[in-house]
């Protein structure tokens, strides 16, 4: 799995082509969608038309919530796989856990379990899942998830629970990792990107804060999917491999921790609210 991926929640289907046609040309070959997101259809036809073999790019997506359940998350894998056109997902992941119903995240779990055995998926893993949903999973299931996709950003760091996946040998994957969660919000927390210390070491480097911030995520052994529309800013997110952060800076920035979460609370995930129905194709 690529060290830098590019994500695409929130990007409208009717960009989502034109978005993964600049990052494969740019030279990103990790793909991060969901089915929830509702652009799996144009993120497959965006690999198919960019000329690049298939086994090239890791494709990664993740079931919802409302298809949890073991027949279900079966069923989700035929949606997803046949909204992207690929017979093998490289990466699938269950979107959250649901807490109150967790018996049927730890059946949706063994659905991906089921393919993985079978050779539909190439790896799985879970998102949002907290340290306590980690030690459920893991109690009654077999395959260790390979990676945990979480909130981290300069802003909310998580630093329990990137040790448990640590820990248990998870790859922690981090979205929003130039913290858009925080700015989408703006008010709440203000931006990442106009922090003052992250625009002094970009400064120092001769680098953007959002460059500053994905070498923060990679030197400290992350996974990291930038999101953008814009292909300016598609091949900037990219261009990080030619810079390194001093332990002094990685300090700085772990420094700017506000404990504050920007997206959901994953303890209060619920069909009832987070529901939606994940359309067949
Ligand atoms: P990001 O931290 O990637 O930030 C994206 C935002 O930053 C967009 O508003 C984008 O705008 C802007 N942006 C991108 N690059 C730059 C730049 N170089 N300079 C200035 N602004 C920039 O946040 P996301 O929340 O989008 O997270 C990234 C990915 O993580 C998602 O696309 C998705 O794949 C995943 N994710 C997963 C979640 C989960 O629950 N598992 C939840 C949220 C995200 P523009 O597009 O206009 O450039």
């Amino acid at each position: 799995m690529p060290a830098l991926g590019f994500g695409v929640y929130q990007t409208p289907p009717d960009e989502t082509i034109a978005a993964v046609s600049a990052a494969l040309a740019t030279g990103y070959r990790h793909i991060d969608t969901a089915a929830a997101y509702g652009n799996e259809r144009e993120v497959g036809e965006a690999i198919r038309h960019s000329g690049i073999a298939r086994d090239e790019v890791f494709v990664e997506t993740k079931i919802w919530i409302s298809d949890y359940g073991y027949d279900e998350t079966l069923h989700g894998f035929d949606k997803s796989a046949g909204k992207l056109r690929i017979d093998r997902i490289d990466l699938l992941i269950l979107h959250q856990a649901l807490p109150g119903e967790f018996d049927r995240t730890v059946q949706a779990y063994k659905a991906l379990e089921k393919l993985y055995t079978d050779g539909r998926v190439r790896a799985i893993g879970v998102s949002n899942f907290m340290p306590e949903h980690l030690t459920r999973l893991l109690a009654e299931t077999e395959i260790v998830p390979a990676v945990n996709q979480i909130e981290v950003h300069p802003y909310f760091r998580q630093s329990e629970l990137l040790a448990v996946d640590t820990e248990h040998g998870i790859l922690n994957q981090a979205w929003s990792p130039i913290g858009g969660i925080t700015f989408y919000r703006d008010g709440t927390h203000g931006s990442t990107l106009a922090d003052p210390v992250i625009g002094e070491i970009a400064t120092a480097h001769g680098k953007s804060p959002a460059q500053v911030m994905l070498r923060w995520h990679l030197q400290q052994g992350r996974q990291a999917i930038p999101k953008s529309v814009r292909p300016a800013r598609i091949a900037e997110n990219f261009d990080i491999f030619d810079f390194e952060l001093t332990a002094g800076q990685l300090d700085a920035i772990d420094g700017l921790d506000t404990g504050v979460r920007g997206g959901p609370e994953p303890a209060a995930i619920t069909l009832e609210q987070f529901g939606i129905e994940i359309p067949e194709a």
